[in-house]
């Protein structure tokens, strides 16, 4: 979780996944057993709490292992910069695109004022993003993407920053 708030990164992002790219995670790369290691890791390094919002279910249960992706759109990599504890209701947000799918127009409602509210944004500015986003997803999704996931050897080397500040 970053401390400092950028004005190109909100808090709270929507981040739509290019199309070519669906279903092309780490989480799938991986074999079962490697991808819950990797998931407790980042579990407890967020001491179970959404790192978004710092929500953190008594029960421990809910929370997702969201895998934050960085964009060359000059080159067309796509690569894994590192993972996200998000609880239910930010990864409506950031999964905003698959939250309309849903046929839910409360979830989707209650996304925008999520976005806004954790952001800080009025409504407009809401609307704005969620615009720039899916026109964005739309450029994006024209075109063919590599994927570069050597985040994960790093982390398996113990090179990645998060790994260091559990020493
Ligand atoms: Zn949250």
């Amino acid at each position: 979780m970053n401390d400092g708030i950028e004005v190109s990164k909100p808090r709270l992002r929507i981040e739509l996944v290019p199309r070519p790219l669906w279903g092309k995670t780490l989480a799938k790369t991986l074999p079962r057993s490697k991808w819950r290691a990797l998931r407790a890791w980042a579990l407890g390094r967020a001491h179970n709490a959404c790192e978004v919002c710092g929500f953190r279910p008594v029960d421990g249960k809910g929370l997702i292992c969201h895998e934050v992706w960085e964009y060359d759109d000059d080159q067309m990599i796509q690569t894994l910069a590192g993972l996200e504890i998000h609880c239910t209701e930010c990864d409506h947000v950031t999964h905003f695109g698959r939250t309309t799918t849903l046929g839910q127009p409360e979830l989707v409602a209650a996304a925008r004022v999520r976005l806004g509210r954790v952001n800080g944004w009025p409504p407009e500015q809401v609307r704005a993003y969620e615009l720039a986003a899916r026109e964005q997803w739309r450029a994006r999704s024209a075109r063919e993407w590599i994927q570069d996931l050597s985040w994960y050897e790093r982390w398996l080397a113990g090179g990645t920053e998060e790994f260091l500040l559990q020493q």
